[in-house]
């Protein structure tokens, strides 16, 4: 068992020697946990990124970056990664190890969790310090938000997504020490990345997009899921789905919104064919006004939105797209 002043510690990834916006949110949020235990908030680092970078991560609240710049971290390998990550966590205990819910974060924890005989909770939507000086990690489940702990073993690790936590208020008066972290020695890799190919959203970013317009699996074939689609398009809206829409192979996952996929922050989302499940309802609680399209009144979705249209997708939304076309057009003459 670890002590209550052991470190909190953040994986801070970079991609491209660029750390992506969820470290400094998990920064920021290690900050407070580190706080609530009197412990220090400490950031680890591999691979080569600018001062200014790991300047950030002090302004965010780091008291600690170990950073390790060696080019055997230039790009993500798994096993060098973890490796360093596990040896570093056994010398120096932190007793929680937070991660970003990204495509490294993803494979990096359960890996080092594995490799450390500890537990992992994927996904979190909320991360407090209960009073038996534990990590509380909230996920949705059971149409609402439960709270998992890891009472025995160390470190108590947890995955979360950009946009559960605010980006933190940078303190540029705040600073702190670096500490130099060397690849392991004599490791055969059994695998290699060889490129990191990094894909641009078609159109607008979800995070960014004022208005989503979300696919459920009521769309129902290809065919329906066109439909939303071309609803998004009419509206210059992001594209969101839920996972069944991911499953049917009707999008890719990089439109997933929820608690594995993204958050959203839209002026408007419109949510067609889907059943309101919390596990996709988290990932927009910050839209301003939301409505849905279901063929079923007593679908629990319309509970929880602001306006409800009780509709077959099928037939409304391609009339919806035909009554929009037309007042574009006349906009534009
Ligand atoms: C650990 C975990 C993580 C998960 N993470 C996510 C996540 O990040 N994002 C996510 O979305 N899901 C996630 N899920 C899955 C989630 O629990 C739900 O299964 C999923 O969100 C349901 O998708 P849906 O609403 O499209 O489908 P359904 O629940 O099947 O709902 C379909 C809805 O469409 C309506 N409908 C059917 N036909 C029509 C029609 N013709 N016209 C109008 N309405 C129609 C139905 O009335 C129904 O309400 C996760 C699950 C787990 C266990």
């Amino acid at each position: 068992m670890s002590r209550s002043d052991n470190p909190v510690w953040v994986i801070a990834e970079q991609v491209s020697e660029i750390i992506p916006t969820v470290c400094f949110e998990l920064v920021g949020q290690a900050r407070k946990l580190a706080d609530d235990l009197g412990a220090s908030a400490e950031a680890l680092l591999l691979g080569e990124v600018t001062r200014d970078q790991i300047d950030l991560l002090f302004y965010s609240g780091a008291d600690v970056v170990y950073h390790g710049n060696s080019p055997d971290f230039g790009i993500y390998q798994s096993e060098i990664y973890s490796e360093t990550i596990v040896t570093l966590s056994k010398e120096t205990q932190p007793q929680i190890i937070l991660l970003g819910s990204t495509f490294i974060g993803r494979e990096l924890a359960p890996i080092i969790a594995a490799k450390l005989g500890t537990g992992l909770t994927a996904h979190c939507m909320d991360l407090f310090i209960n009073e038996e000086h534990i990590l509380g990690q909230r996920i949705p489940a059971y149409g609402g938000l439960i709270s998992i702990t890891c009472p025995e073993k160390r470190p108590q690790i947890a995955t979360v997504a950009q946009g559960v936590f605010q980006v933190p208020e940078l303190d540029k008066n705040r600073s702190g020490k670096i500490l130099p972290v060397e690849p392991p020695v004599g490791l055969k890799l059994r695998v290699k990345t060889l490129e990191v190919v990094i894909k641009k959203p078609e159109g607008v970013p979800l995070e960014e997009a004022p208005i989503v317009v979300a696919g459920g699996s009521g769309a129902g074939c290809v065919e329906g899921w066109q439909e939303i689609k071309t609803l998004a398009d009419v509206l210059d809206a992001a594209l969101g789905s839920t996972r069944p829409a991911v499953d049917e192979g009707w999008t890719d996952l990089d439109t997933m919104i929820g608690q594995s996929g993204k958050m959203v922050n839209p002026e408007l989302y419109i949510g067609v064919g889907l059943s309101g499940e919390q596990q996709h309802m988290v990932g927009i609680t910050n839209a301003k006004v939301m409505v849905a399209i279901n063929n079923d009144p007593k679908s629990p979705v319309f509970e929880q939105v602001d306006y409800g249209i009780v509709e077959d997708c099928r037939e409304f939304v391609p009339l919806l797209v035909k009554k929009l076309q037309g007042k574009n057009k006349k906009s534009r003459t």
